[in-house]
């Protein structure tokens, strides 16, 4: 066992846009070109390292400058000189110090214990209950509004092994979500297809539309309207008996208690970049359960290195049970930052037995897609 005793004495970071291989276009926004995120880098006394990854988005969780401005300017001041092993009174801190910044919370505490699971010789499951699954179904997302390039995109999921998908809806009109929806019953029957509206159908078009898109018995549909809209997910979901999933209405467990409270969903996506942390992801996770309601393991525009969080927090955490969509270091990025690729086999992503989590950035990558850092000579 290392000397968790010992002081954080480094704190580096990277605010970088990463080029990506397409366009993608969801309900409530779109992103091409790049997408960006922020790399967290913790030192400590003897010289180990630990790495987190924001992947803020501007129309769902936040911006990428404000972001960065909650890592370098208000959580730094919590973790320079505080002891490793105080990784909790640090998290319990940084959850007041700044308001929401939720990416730059799950960043840090990912980075936290990546560096105490180095120093300790475990993997981050390890630190988080332990191992409950050894692999995560994969779920890629449809989401071209050029279909022709994502045509091209299942070929390559088919020959992959990738058996989920999950179909973007709600940014075109209701003909191309129905066609892209025949397209996939009838060349692609052996795929289990879930839908996500992200926020995208106004409160008039709402039922009839998602009573359609019903009529295909997808896996589920996910947040057909505005994150606020309580009353009428609560109404879609009475509406259909196609399980009706929240994402954007649900960030952490205070949203998930009256979420439950109020009856909007049957299941949730969890996503380390909305709870502010794999902790709080797991709590969100297991709140869910009591109430019985699943649980998926949801993701942001992210390279490999939050992907790798987010599989630790998964694989320690059975009440999560549909599967994950960490598809972007595979399938979106033009490269990912990590030396080697985030592992994805037959469909499924590897969990990681390695010690912290199991992968770590490439510098070089890190100072190439920087548009700017704070890294110590
Ligand atoms: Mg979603």
């Amino acid at each position: 066992m290392g000397d968790l005793s010992q002081q954080i004495i480094g704190y580096d970071l990277w605010h970088l846009e990463l080029p990506v291989t397409s366009r993608r276009d969801h309900g409530i926004g779109s992103v091409e070109g790049v997408c960006e995120v922020v790399v967290l880098r913790l030192t400590s006394e003897d010289g180990s390292q630990g790495y987190g990854e924001a992947s803020p988005w501007s129309v769902f969780t936040g911006t990428p400058e404000a972001t960065y401005a909650a890592l370098n300017r208000y959580l730094r001041p919590l973790v320079m000189g505080a002891r490793v092993a105080d990784r909790a009174a640090i998290m319990a801190r940084a959850a007041y110090a700044v308001a929401h910044c939720t990416e730059a919370k799950a960043a840090l505490e990912a980075a936290l214990l990546d560096l105490t699971g180095r120093i300790s010789a475990v993997p981050v499951w390890a630190l988080l209950g332990g191992k409950c699954r050894d692999a995560i179904p994969l779920s890629c997302s449809i989401a071209n509004p050029d279909f022709a390039q994502d045509i091209e995109l299942l070929a390559r999921l088919q020959d992959d092994g990738v058996r989920i998908v999950k179909l973007k809806t709600g940014f075109k009109d209701h003909a191309f979500d129905i066609m892209r929806l025949e397209y996939l019953a009838k060349h692609y029957p052996q795929f289990s297809v879930r839908v996500d509206y992200n926020q995208g159908l106004s409160i008039e078009d709402a039922p009839a539309q998602v009573r359609n898109v019903a009529s295909f018995n997808p896996d589920f549909i996910e947040q057909p309207v505005r994150a606020h809209h309580y009353g009428m997910m609560a109404k879609l979901r009475q509406m259909t008996d196609v399980p009706l999933l929240a994402d954007e209405s649900v960030f952490g467990p205070e949203d998930m208690e009256r979420a439950a409270r109020e009856g909007i969903c049957d299941g949730v996506s969890i996503k380390i970049m909305k709870s502010g942390g794999l902790v709080r992801g797991q709590t969100v996770a297991r709140m869910a359960a009591a109430h019985g309601l699943s649980a998926y393991g949801g993701d942001m525009f992210e390279a490999g290195l939050a992907h790798l969080a987010g599989t630790h927090m998964i694989a320690a955490t059975p009440e999560i049970t549909l599967g994950c969509e960490f598809y972007q270091a595979s399938y979106f990025l033009a490269e990912d930052i990590l030396e080697e690729p985030f592992e994805v086999k037959r469909g499924q992503v590897i969990v990681p037995d390695t010690p912290g989590l199991g992968g770590k950035p490439d510098e070089a990558k890190l100072n190439h897609y920087a548009v700017s850092k704070a890294v110590a000579a």
